[in-house]
């Protein structure tokens, strides 16, 4: 069979990897076994799930096994193998998804880390070995396939013999050369240090032969070599461990596993709830927005799993819109497996996690916002538009839950506030909560309405955002505080005495009004002597329900 082309992204992610300085090239280990492990997640819930297939627990597992003479390195796993095409789809191209993400981040950052983040998972096994052979036989089929490439010039795939399902990969470990080492990935007490590092949770045990010394039965003080299979891992999933003995490391490494996204997390929180519904979660907030989180593409869920097994990968009603940044992963044992997803949704259970989940994330946000404000303004550069659709949508339905979440620039030192703190420190006579809106903090500071505001000892919110005023008026008022806009008519405090001189000035110049509205005829409404103009000659006041800026996104938006 003629030898197949890797597709071009493909192969321009092969080239760079390889040649790439990556330090860590141990990490192609737990790829593998991540693999592997999904893969036997696959043929697990498959098992428990049709009745026709009979489920032994012993019949899961991944073994490791080296052959130093012929410098070969085998991860054989009993997981649902893969089919002729599948070896050419998911061998062949990487995650499509990925690509896109992986051109754009490349190119901002020269390739750092590429494979912790861009689930090329597979093609990190070319770090280490140049040839790979994948055989392979999928659950149902009587065949198997086998899967060759010595790298970035392509691959071939062929008709083998395996006798039973799942698949078996053979890495030929490359030579050790002046600058790189590699006889380390032949030797099992290396691989057994690697499996603890970074695999140690998967949950199928991962066996290899291990020699020790062992004292001789028969004479004393003298010891034999015994080879003995060993499972390297401790295989209690991360969520099921005790938190106290887990560290920030361990949860990354995990949202890293995971794919949950490409950046490291910004923060988790790990629930084990025994409550009206038993369940454990470990939820993280992103660090940034994937790329296309703010399209219609992105699909937000966790990971859901029925007592351990996974039974949907995105499971979307976990999760309220306005938090559909948030991943991560929850298992209850109150859930059936053979659940469809139509009748997840109305499961009552699902429902209560669902909300349970959703306050914990109210409460993990305003904790950061709290006590980690760095981080909070970080996570709100990059999904605090989405909470402010969150208080707008659904005809303001949750916005008792949103709006201690926000936070605006404020005209006190520029720096960010949240509604209560404006709220706290509020003078007494104070009767309005201040905006100004404009597209940047420098074009509303030039305002000329913005002034008096100030002059008063007021502070003042600067909303830049277009979301910005809309969700401002919807929720109204905070804590009995109403909100105004610096441009309105009524600031809700006499502006000096200039009051009469003002209408005197109207009459008095009324004929220079009057050609000035002429002039400006279907522009404005009225020209008239201001008061509370102080530095500017000339500002535009609006006088109805919608603030100039609101008017212009309205007229901006399609009918
Ligand atoms: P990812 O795991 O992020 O999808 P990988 O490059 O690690 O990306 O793997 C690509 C795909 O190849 C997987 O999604 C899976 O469909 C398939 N695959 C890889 N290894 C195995 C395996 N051991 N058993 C079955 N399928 C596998
Ligand atoms: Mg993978």
């Amino acid at each position: 069979m003629a030898k197949k082309q890797f597709k071009a992204e493909s192969k321009r992610l092969l080239e760079m990897m390889i040649n790439s300085i990556y330090t860590q090239k141990e990490i192609f280990l737990r790829e593998l076994l991540s693999n592997a492990s999904d893969a036997i997640d696959k043929i697990y819930y498959k098992a428990l799930t049709d009745d026709r297939l009979v489920f032994n627990k012993e019949d899961y597992y991944i073994k490791i096994a080296v052959d130093k003479s012929a410098r070969t390195l085998t991860i054989t796993d009993t997981g649902i193998g893969m089919t002729k095409d599948e070896l050419d789809n998911n061998l062949g191209v990487i995650a499509k998804s990925g690509s896109l993400a992986f051109k754009k981040e490349v190119e901002a950052q020269d390739g750092h880390n590429i494979i912790g983040q861009f689930g090329v998972g597979f093609y990190s096994a070319f770090m280490v070995a140049d040839k790979l052979v994948v055989t392979s036989r999928a659950l149902g089929s009587d065949e198997a396939y086998r899967w060759i490439s010595a790298g970035a010039d392509g691959y071939t795939i062929e008709p083998a013999e395996k006798e039973t399902v799942g698949t078996e990969i053979v890495m030929h470990i490359k030579e050790n050369s002046e600058e790189e080492q590699y006889d380390e990935f032949l030797e099992p007490y290396r691989l057994k240090a690697i499996v603890k590092k970074y695999s140690d949770f998967i949950r199928y045990p991962i066996k290899m032969d291990m020699t020790t010394q062992k004292p001789k039965e028969d004479a004393e003080g003298e010891f034999e070599e015994v080879t003995e299979e060993q499972v390297l891992n401790s295989m209690v999933p991360i969520w099921r461990r005790n938190k106290s003995e887990l560290k920030d490391e361990d949860y990354e490494q995990f949202y890293m596993d995971k794919r949950y996204g490409f950046d490291k997390p910004l923060k988790h929180v790990h629930i084990s709830a025994d409550g009206a519904v038993v369940y454990n979660a470990i939820l993280f907030i992103p660090e940034n927005a994937p790329f296309d989180y703010y399209t219609k593409e992105f699909e937000k869920g966790l990971e859901l799993y029925s007592n351990g097994v996974l039974i949907m990968e995105k499971c979307g009603d976990l999760l309220p819109d306005y938090f559909s940044f948030v991943k991560g992963m929850v298992d209850s044992e109150d859930l059936s497996l053979n659940i469809s997803r139509e009748l997840l949704q109305h499961d009552r259970q699902l429902k209560l996690i669902a909300k349970n989940i959703k306050n914990k994330i109210k409460s993990m946000l305003q904790s950061m916002l709290k006590d980690e404000r760095e981080a909070y303004e970080k996570f709100f550069a990059a999904f605090g538009r989405q909470l402010k659709f969150g208080v707008y949508n659904d005809y303001g339905m949750n916005k008792g839950d949103l709006q201690d979440l926000l936070i605006f620039t404020s005209s006190k030192e520029k720096k960010l506030v949240s509604l209560t703190e404006y709220v706290e420190r509020m003078p007494e006579e104070q009767k309005y909560i201040y905006y100004a809106t404009g597209e940047s903090v420098a074009r509303i500071e030039k305002s000329p309405q913005l002034e008096v505001v100030l002059d008063k000892g007021y502070e003042v919110l600067y909303l830049t955002d277009d979301i910005d005023e809309f969700a401002i008026k919807v929720i109204a008022n905070y804590k009995e505080n109403e909100f105004r806009n610096v441009a309105s008519g009524d600031l809700g405090f006499d502006v000096d005495e200039a009051g009469d001189q003002a209408e005197a000035e109207t009459e008095e110049a009324k004929e220079l009004f009057q050609r000035m509205g002429e002039l400006l005829q279907g522009k404005v409404k009225t020209v008239k002597a201001s008061k509370r103009l102080k530095s500017h000659p000339v500002c535009l006041s609006a006088e109805g329900e919608l603030s100039i800026e609101m008017e212009k996104i309205l007229k901006a938006m399609p009918d």
